[in-house]
């Protein structure tokens, strides 16, 4: 008797399906934005990729999606990561497929087809807006206000802080509390705003350490300082309820941590392919790079870590398949992917030399972006801190903390 790591036939074709999506079209693809307008690059590699029905993966068919479930869209996930156009191109990028589940899961009918269906066509994006200057890791110290004005409207005020993509959003989840007598948890709701609105206006995109891309300006839009002022969303954009914005936004945060972890490796991956492809043909001091046991050290290390980091994905793909609670593990993740793809980015940058330093590899430019990583959808204390408190509860409760460290059905 053995654990089955056999990945099921059907996952396993879709995965091959999207691994060459990306090396053969994705990555290629990412030259050409060189020269190109993103428009010219994008339209045509998103057209080709839904007529492959490469579209919106983990999203149910009758929505127009691949309706995969956790496992296989973790693998997809692990591919797409590989390219800067690779989850674009499939319509699977955050900050917009979080918004998207949460839409799926809490709007009405009426939003679904008014603000979901083109986010799910590609026509529109979506930014979220939770975080202020005064409140991040703790969100239940937001001062935006939302007040009824009458059945027809709410009206909101107050300020948000590095929503990503705002400046390049049609809409915007924007959460705001609505109730300051209620229970912390269920002070918050959340409101589709449409954009651009004179009430929510973006001061600036917050100037930050991340090196800026051809496009980056399209692509992503920045994270944007945001004033909200007097700004008017009909009733009929709440979302999920008054007082249930709090725990709609955990859920989102939750998928966009494992999404987060799945792009991590694919990009580690790919930094570390490259690292190889150039220790394999670099020599110094008459010997090839590849042949120095310190070097080799170096590899193994980012074997071990990237090792890790997929086994992870995969025990929680597989209890998220069983329904079982994945909290623990994804806020270990979490926290572990962030450094390991940081870690393996660094040792690639280290073996490329003055190469891995300049702009001419995407090494520098993922190393200053994934820095982020460690603070976004919960910093790394935050979880760690959770993540301790369960490893206390599990040895008073079980007199083992085994089931908190991963050991529940080991
Ligand atoms: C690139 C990027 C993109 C982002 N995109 C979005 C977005 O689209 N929408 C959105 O709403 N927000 C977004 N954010 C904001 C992000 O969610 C917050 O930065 C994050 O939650 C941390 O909040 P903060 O920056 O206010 O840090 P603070 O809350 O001020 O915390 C600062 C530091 O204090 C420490 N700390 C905090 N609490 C504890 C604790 N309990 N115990 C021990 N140490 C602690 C941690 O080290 C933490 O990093 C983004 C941030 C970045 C960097």
């Amino acid at each position: 008797m053995s654990i089955d790591f056999e990945i099921p036939s059907e996952a396993k074709a879709i995965r091959e399906k999207v691994r060459k999506w990306v090396q053969e079209e994705c990555i290629p693809a990412e030259k050409e934005l060189d020269t190109k307008p993103l428009a010219e690059v994008l339209g045509p590699l998103r057209a080709k990729a839904r007529a492959r029905g490469l579209w919106c993966p983990w999203v149910p068919k009758e929505y127009g999606g691949m309706g995969l479930g956790p496992l296989a869209n973790a693998l997809v996930q692990m591919e797409l990561g590989e390219s800067m156009l690779g989850a674009l191109s499939m319509n699977t990028q955050g900050p917009d497929d979080a918004s998207m589940m949460t839409i799926l899961a809490h709007g009405t009918e009426y939003q679904k087809e008014k603000f979901l269906k083109p986010l799910l066509n590609g026509d529109k994006r979506i930014c979220f807006s939770m975080t202020e200057k005064a409140a991040g890791a703790d969100a239940t110290g937001m001062q935006t206000t939302a007040v009824k004005d009458g059945n027809e409207n709410y009206v909101l005020n107050g300020e948000k802080w590095f929503s990503s993509s705002a400046s390049v959003a049609d809409m915007a989840l924007v959460m705001a509390k609505t109730d300051p007598n209620a229970p912390r948890h269920k002070q918050y709701s959340t409101f589709i705003v449409e954009l651009p609105n004179p009430g929510y206006k973006i001061k600036r995109n917050v100037a930050n350490m991340a090196i800026e891309g051809p496009h980056d300006d399209v692509l992503h839009g920045g994270h944007s300082e945001i004033e909200i002022r007097d700004l008017k969303v009909p009733a009929d954009n709440l979302l999920g309820g008054e007082g249930n914005g709090f725990a709609m936004g955990q859920h989102r945060l939750a998928y966009g941590r494992l999404r987060h972890g799945m792009h991590n490796v694919a990009k580690a991956q790919r930094a570390l392919d490259m690292a190889v492809a150039h220790v394999t043909k670099r020599s110094t001091f008459g010997k090839l790079l590849a042949d120095r046991q310190a070097v080799q050290f170096m590899l193994a290390d980012c074997a071990s870590e990237l090792y890790i980091g997929r086994l992870m994905l995969l025990h929680i793909a597989y209890k998220a398949e069983k329904g079982l609670d994945i909290r623990q593990e994804n806020s270990i993740a979490k926290i572990f992917h962030a450094h390991m793809v940081h870690k393996v980015i660094d040792t690639a940058i280290q073996l490329h030399g003055a190469l891995g330093f300049s702009q001419y590899t995407p090494l520098a430019k993922w190393y200053t972006q994934v820095r982020s990583q460690r603070l976004v959808d919960g910093p790394d204390e935050v979880h760690k801190w959770k993540i301790g408190k369960n490893v206390i509860k599990a040895f008073r409760e079980h007199g083992t903390t085994a089931s908190a460290a991963g050991g529940d059905l080991l």
